[in-house]
């Protein structure tokens, strides 16, 4: 996940400068390919993704509060509207982090073992959980995030609008898919439906969703 590297200058002792780091991919830019274009990847990665960590850079500078990790920024920045700058920039780093690693070039369809049973549990099968995710997909009016996340020992799904994130209410997320526009844009134009459905055929990465439940 994304570090927070402390930089003393030895000049002024006295002057912390904190810097968050641009996690790499966990795959090539053209790993997605048909599904994702390396050219949505790219700009996704290099202009999005690293663009709110630049700006997140700059507003920790003189931000009124210390924090040890990106969560805790989140999650302190997200208490008041004051702070409403560093809080979108601070989620949509995490987010974005969280997005590429839910989705793998191996990925999609149905899942086998743990992940299957919890979705069995939680859902009742499959198609369920598929109807209900792409519902949510679709519900977002505007931009947001449709993510999986574990509630007292079963899974649900869940939608957030803009930069928010479960993480703000200290729930757990095991996958997200990213629905702001720019994330599927240049193949599927207004076709989100189309998109839900490539993200959960042929991307979405149950082992790291499993990974990530084993370690909660
Ligand atoms: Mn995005």
């Amino acid at each position: 996940m994304v570090k927070r590297r402390r930089v003393r200058d030895s000049s002024s002792p006295n002057v912390k400068m904190a810097q968050f780091q641009l996690p790499l991919l966990p795959y090539e830019k053209n790993a997605l390919e048909p599904h994702i274009s390396e050219k949505t990847l790219t700009f996704h990665y290099e202009k999005h993704h690293a663009g709110y960590l630049a700006k997140l850079n700059g507003l920790m500078e003189s931000a009124p509060f210390d924090a040890n990790s990106l969560e805790d920024v989140i999650v302190q920045s997200s208490k008041n509207e004051e702070y409403s700058a560093i809080f979108n920039n601070a989620a949509q780093v995490w987010n974005h982090s969280f997005y590429w690693e839910s989705m793998s070039p191996k990925g999609g369809g149905q899942p086998t073992g743990v992940m299957l049973d919890l979705i069995l549990q939680s859902f009742g099968s499959y198609d369920s959980f598929v109807k209900e995710f792409t519902n949510l997909g679709m519900g977002q009016f505007g931009s947001g995030w449709v993510w999986l996340v574990l509630r007292k020992d079963l899974l649900h799904v869940t939608k957030t609008p803009n930069a928010h994130s479960p993480i703000e209410q200290g729930i757990r997320p095991l996958l997200v898919c990213d629905v702001w526009e720019h994330a599927y844009y240049l193949e599927y134009q207004n076709r989100r439906a189309d998109y839900l459905s490539v993200f959960l055929n042929h991307l979405v990465n149950w082992e790291k969703a499993q990974e990530r439940f084993q370690n909660i």
